[in-house]
């Protein structure tokens, strides 16, 4: 195979390196994100059309793949990771789509790259005998689609670190219920903390001689990359029938899934415009409308997913583009609670559609580019089931809203959490002391 990919750091001071090991690594040694040297171009051509989404991602992600040792793998861990449905239906109210990425194992789009990353990572031989300690900072959804993905694994332990009270109950009980090889650490502080804590200890050499570790944060590639496939087979089937691209308004927080669309259009497939919809954390919107990128502490918001102050992906994002175009070709709104819970009431009432609170963020963007005129055929991506978010959502629509079999099975298990201080140093102690 002539000309494997390679990947290159955004800080631009470590080897350039192949797939696996970029996979393996999370973070590449001078602490920048792995980004392909160059983007590939793809012929829609190429897919076959009546593949399946799994299809699709092979034939999507063959070059990033080719020269790699896991390139044989590929198809099946295509199969294995994106066995789930992803629906893009029509919305009742006015023409506009929406793309349904909570159809797997934990009710949220994190799923389809956690799935991904571990049948990677179960395909890597390691020279190192010893687990591979998985770690995760979560807002929520991350941790769980992670514990899910890895639970009852061989060779690999999760740690997942989580936001003490800043989880909806749900999650919460999600992220504790695994057991096994996968433990919870509640922190007394915000997501930022845990992100900061995670990144500490991935860049302490004397730790990781002892105990080995990669991450699961979506500045892992293993996640980034797989992404990609559900905006290429969406995107692709509707080029087919209209003629068109796929113009989408996606959820943001630190930014992996949209900038996962913008890598799609980047290959030459056919995905148009990308909205970002944040909510009240507006590092991103303000940097997009002109002002100097300005990362920050999170606030706490009822999309809390989205609660990012500093978005990770910021870095790979302009990394790969300039900060005029980015301004010019990305716009990007913020979103309050007090909208996203109008939103959520409204169109439960008019339309019998319930929102998640982050899907929310993205429809209010649609209503508003709908007052303004647009009567473009938006596709609004629903990043979560809003049965997770139930103690938001339900008082607002006033009825119980019915809760997916996987994520029922969960809740019914019992859960435990550990609780530790928001100190980069506590997380290490815990760590050498739990290996030991
Ligand atoms: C993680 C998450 C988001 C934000 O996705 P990013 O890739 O971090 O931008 C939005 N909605 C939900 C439900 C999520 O879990």
């Amino acid at each position: 195979m002539s000309g494997a990919l390679r990947y290159l750091s955004t800080r631009g001071r470590a080897p350039a390196a192949g797939l696996g090991r970029a996979i393996a690594a999370g973070l590449a040694p001078d602490g920048g994100l792995y980004v392909p040297e160059a983007m590939p171009r793809l012929d829609p051509a190429r897919f076959d059309p009546h593949g399946t989404l799994a299809d699709t991602a092979t034939t999507l992600l063959a070059p990033f793949f080719a020269g790699d040792p896991l390139a044989d793998a590929l198809p099946a861990i295509c199969a294995e990771a994106l066995d789930f449905p992803v629906p893009h239906r029509a919305l009742p109210a006015d023409g506009a789509h929406v793309l349904e990425l909570f159809h797997g194992p934990t009710a949220a789009f994190k799923d389809v790259g956690a799935r991904f990353l571990a049948a990677c990572l179960a395909r890597l031989s390691r020279p190192d005998a010893r687990p591979l300690t998985i770690l995760v900072a979560t807002s929520g959804d991350t941790g769980a689609a992670v514990g899910a993905a890895f639970h009852g694994r061989p060779g690999v332990r999760v740690v997942i670190l989580y936001p003490d009270g800043k989880v909806s109950p749900r999650q919460a009980h999600q992220l504790g219920c695994f057991g096994g090889n996968v433990s919870a650490l509640r922190v007394a502080g915000r997501f930022d903390d845990c992100q900061r804590m995670v990144k500490a200890a991935l860049n302490d050499d004397a730790l990781q001689a002892a105990v080995p570790l990669s991450s699961a944060n979506s500045i892992s590639l293993g996640r980034l990359l797989p992404q990609m496939s559900y905006y290429a087979h969406a995107a692709l089937a509707w080029w087919r029938e209209r003629g068109r691209p796929l113009d989408l308004i996606v959820p943001t927080g630190n930014l992996g899934n949209a900038l996962a669309a913008l890598w799609v259009r980047a290959l030459g497939l056919p995905v148009g415009r990308v909205h970002l919809a944040c909510n009240a954390n507006a590092t991103l919107p303000e940097f997009l409308a002109g002002a100097e990128y300005r990362p920050r502490e999170a606030v706490a918001t009822i999309a809390n997913a989205m609660d990012v102050g500093a978005p990770s992906n910021a870095e790979r994002l302009r990394w790969m583009f300039d900060d005029a175009t980015l301004r010019r070709e990305l716009p990007a709104s913020c979103v309050e609670d007090a909208t996203i819970r109008q939103t959520i009431t409204r169109h439960a009432r008019d339309h019998g559609e319930v929102f998640c609170p982050h899907t929310a963020t993205a429809v209010h963007v649609l209503d508003e580019r709908r007052e303004g005129g647009d009567r473009a055929d938006w596709t609004v991506v629903a990043t979560a089931h809003p049965a997770k978010f139930e103690s938001v959502v339900e008082p607002l629509v006033g009825h119980p809203v019915t809760v997916p079999p996987a994520l029922a099975a969960m809740l019914e298990r019992p859960a435990t959490a550990i609780p530790l201080s928001a100190d980069d140093d506590a997380l290490k102690a815990w760590l050498a002391g739990a290996a030991g």
